[in-house]
């Protein structure tokens, strides 16, 4: 048998770029790390700090605790709230509590609480398209919970019931579908021609950033590997995204072992991409297992370039200004 001419000439991988960290999670993951360097461990975050299971297990390891609720935090502790945000009933609760707390919400996140409040003041029905159950759902619609109904796509457009059809804004999740959110938004305008759009873009920049980049590489790729957990919202719409845009299949991997070989037969273009809560050690596992099987031609496409920088949580920046004044 002449294997030579059953492997294919050349075996690329496209990169998409950017991938990876926001700066809303590169933000919360530092917010943990440097509070557990200046207070000690243990930390307790309310949920997943970011979702990302490497990410989580990494800082589990450095000593913080992981709960689902506030009421699992010993009095007198400190939590630290997750970059999705949450609902106001959780901060009385952790100040009922005698808890000391850091809030890591990303501060896009807070751009739509701040939205939802504003048109919830004037009295408007908020259409908040998002995914049921997800966290930073829960914490926008905690904001406004008589104003605000969840949109859960298409089709949860015929669902809507709404008091004043001229007094409608519709808002949404930062991690959602560019084009299914569009496509979402048009059925609602159809029902509600004077629906209101957001004062700005609530899918965020590093969401529409991704989603643009692997639809660039989805173009050339038979395959597209996405690393990201699975229940990393933006991760999995990268998935859905680079099949709409022409990928013969999309996998979501949480690391280079749930990588199957059998998805690499007849395939000479891999892409490869990241969600917005993946350490980029775990892609260079990704390409290094890619390599090992011949697929070491490797090109970085890069759609925009992204230098978006957050500041930790003003109470963290306090603290650590305290301890740098009293160490000198
Ligand atoms: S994905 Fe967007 S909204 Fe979410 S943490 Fe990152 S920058 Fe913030």
């Amino acid at each position: 048998m002449n294997m030579a001419t059953e492997t294919p000439a050349s075996r690329r991988v496209l990169v998409a770029k950017p991938r990876g960290y926001c700066a809303g999670v590169d933000r919360a993951v530092q917010t943990v790390e440097k509070a557990l360097e200046l207070y000690g461990a243990p930390i307790y975050v309310r949920k997943q700090i970011v979702h990302n299971t490497h990410v989580v297990n990494t800082l589990r390891e450095k000593g913080a605790i992981f709960v689902e609720e506030t009421e699992e935090v010993p009095e007198g502790a400190i939590v630290v709230f997750s970059a999705h945000g949450v609902a106001p009933a959780v901060h009385e609760e952790a100040a009922r509590r005698n808890l000391r707390t850091i809030d890591a919400t990303c501060p896009l996140v807070t751009k739509v609480h701040n939205e939802a409040k504003r048109f919830a003041a004037k009295d408007y029905d908020i259409l908040l398209i998002g995914h049921e159950g997800h966290e930073e759902v829960e914490g926008t619609s905690g904001e406004a919970p008589e104003h605000i109904q969840l949109v859960d796509g298409v089709d949860g457009v015929d669902k809507v019931r709404v008091r004043d059809p001229r007094r409608v804004v519709w808002l949404s999740q930062t991690t959602l579908s560019v084009d299914e959110t569009t496509e979402t938004v048009d059925k609602l305008r159809e029902r509600f021609p004077e629906l209101i759009d957001p004062p700005s873009d609530d899918i965020c920049y590093a969401t529409q950033n991704r989603q643009m980049a692997v639809k660039e590489i989805a173009r050339e790729a038979q395959l597209v590997i996405v690393v990201g957990s699975a229940n990393s919202s933006n991760s999995k719409r990268l998935v859905e995204v680079a099949l709409d845009a022409g990928a013969d299949a999309a996998y979501l991997v949480d690391n280079a072992t749930f990588i199957r070989d059998e998805w690499l037969e007849g395939v000479t273009t891999v892409g490869v991409t990241s969600g917005a809560s993946v350490p980029e050690e775990l892609v260079v596992q990704v390409l290094d297992h890619l390599a090992r099987r011949g697929y070491d031609d490797v090109h970085e496409v890069e759609t925009v370039e992204e230098n978006v920088r957050f500041a930790l949580p003003h109470e963290l920046r306090r603290d650590l200004r305290g301890a740098a004044a009293t160490s000198s």
